[in-house]
Order: structure tokens, then sequence, then C-alpha cells
């Protein structure tokens, strides 16, 4: 088949305190806040979307924040890191602003030839900055509180732990059309071909004496790649299911459609098409001002509006 996977979409990872992890993730690292919903399988929560100007897929982390939630486990069978792109530039300003705002962050010895920092968000999420010599091209977002030179330049990629590799791998390569280019001791980096556009890499990381994770705060619910379109969508949960992934139909979540089904390592893994994006049913200048529901959930606005939490937007365009 000739299609291949270009890349990330989004990762979605697991939050406590809702005011706080958005005033990390956009008064801290200056991703824009691009939509205000709720989780559609559990409307009386929230769901988060940061991102680039236009929420662009491959600069999409999202987060479910259930407050009081006990926190996750680090270990095999989960997204051990995700990192973002900063310019070569960037490392310095983004060490003294991290020890500024009280975060600790460490250099770690260098990946492949690339510098990065390595923190954790208030919940415990472990967090890379990885200063990349080909920076993607991402839509910078004007009013970030970061100067645009060392802004996030969306996903450099994720780590995912693993008690093996090799099936993980295997999917990467011979099904999703990716390639290994790197690998180094216990982890093997795999590229997809677009080198213009965020969240080409994935690293598997081969920890078969660590124990098995558990997904809660802290930790990545699942990652999404790309589909160009509805179609493609369609053909890759056919050629899934014919490879005996057990995947679920495709799911309207209103700013694309999902399929999801749970890698050979345990990953939950998610396709979903790039259309229709975030300002499918709010202008470019409004994204995340306004609690935005789907059209089934409309009718339960005013009890929902009750439910959640009251949240201040840092630094709203
Ligand atoms: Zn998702």
């Amino acid at each position: 088949m000739e299609k291949k996977i270009p890349g990330l979409h989004h990762v979605t990872a697991i939050a406590s305190d809702p005011q706080r992890n958005l005033d990390f993730y956009v008064e801290l690292l200056g991703l824009r806040f691009v939509k205000r919903t709720v989780n559609f399988d559990d409307p009386g929560t929230y769901h988060f979307y940061f991102g680039d100007r236009r929420g662009t897929p491959g600069t999409i982390l999202t987060f479910f924040p259930w407050p009081g939630v006990r926190r996750g486990i680090r270990g095999t069978g989960q997204i051990e890191a995700t990192a973002f792109s900063i310019s070569p530039d960037s490392v310095g300003f983004w060490l003294e602003r991290l020890k500024r705002q009280h975060v600790a962050a460490e250099r770690i010895a260098a990946r492949f030839g690339e510098e990065v920092i390595r923190f954790v968000d208030p919940d415990g999420l472990l967090l890379e900055l990885v200063a990349s010599n080909s920076l993607p091209s991402v839509e910078q977002w004007p009013d970030s509180p970061i100067p645009p030179e060392h802004a996030l330049r969306g996903f450099h990629s994720v780590s995912a732990a693993l008690e093996g590799y090799d099936k993980t791998a295997r999917l990467l390569t011979d099904t999703f059309g990716y390639r290994l280019i790197e690998e180094s001791e216990n982890r093997f980096r795999f590229a997809s071909g677009d080198d213009s556009a965020p969240g080409r890499i994935v690293d598997l990381l081969c920890l078969p004496d660590s124990g098995v994770g558990r997904v809660a705060a802290g930790s990545v619910h699942h990652i999404a790649f790309r589909a160009r379109d509805e179609q493609e969508q369609l053909q890759w949960r056919e050629q899934l299911v014919d490879l005996g992934y057990n995947v679920t139909p495709v799911i309207d979540r209103i700013y694309f459609h999902s399929i999801y089904f749970r890698e050979p390592g345990g990953v939950l893994f998610e396709i979903a098409t790039e259309p229709p994006g975030f300002t499918s049913d709010e202008t470019i200048e409004d994204l995340g001002t306004d609690l935005r529901l789907p059209p089934w959930l409309e009718s339960a606005r005013s009890q929902i509006e009750k439910i959640l939490p009251a949240i201040y937007v840092p630094h709203k365009q």
C-alpha cells in the first residue's frame, strides 16, 4: 500500500488540577490554548488542547484534567517522555526560564547529537526540550509569552517504554512506513518520511527489567498519528483489522475523526484525521476563548457549565 503515516497528530495526557495545567502550558511553556471543551466520554470534566496558533497536527498536546486523580506509575507499556523541538540557540533561555519559575530541569547527555533538557510538569509528566537542527515549520502564536525565536516548535518525538520492542518496531516500519534512523544501546529511533512537519520521530526504549507502568495523572493516555483524510483512515482501519488488531469504529471527535487500538507493547495508539481542525467551530482569533461542546451535548450545556471548575485563561489573546 502506498500510504504512510506522516507523523504524530497529538499526544493526550492526564492532569489533576485544570488551572495549574493551564498555567503551566500557556504561561510557562507558551503554548496556545486552542480548545476548551469537555471529555466527550466524561462530559463533567474538561478536555484541554494546547498547540501552535492553529493547533496544527504535530503540535497538539491535550489533557484530561481530573481533579484529585491519583498519580500514575512510570514503567513499560506507556510513553515515557514527550519531547518538543527548540532551536539550538534556545537551550540557555529555557534552562534559565525553568530555573526562574522553580521547575527543576536538567540538561541530560546529548541524544543522537542533539541537546536535551528534561523536566516534569506539575503532575509529574516527563517532558523534554530537544535542540534540533532541523526545525519544523509551525504557526507561531504571536501573543505567546515566549519570544518567537525561543518558542516550542511542535513535537520533536515521543519515547515509548517497552518490555520488548520488535513487534512495535515492525508495526512502525512494515505498516506505518517509518524507518529506523538511529540506535544507541536500548534506544531505537524511527522517523516518518515527512521531514518538514513536526512530530515525525518515535523512539522505542527497550526496558525488559522495568515494571509495567500505570497510567494516571502525569502519564500519557495515548498518542495519535495523522491520517490525511477520512478515506485514508478507513484504509488504515481495514489494514489494522486484517493484521489482527482490535480497532474501534471511527469516532467523531468534532475536530478530527479517530480510531484507537493497542499496539503490541501496550501503548494506546490512535489514528486521527488532519481535517477539519480546531477552526471548525470558532475563528482562529477566538480559539480557546469559550467552552465548546459537540452538538449532542449542547442541550446539557447549563448543567455541564455548573459542574466544571471555573478557570482563568492566562495570556488571553
Ligand atoms: Zn486522542
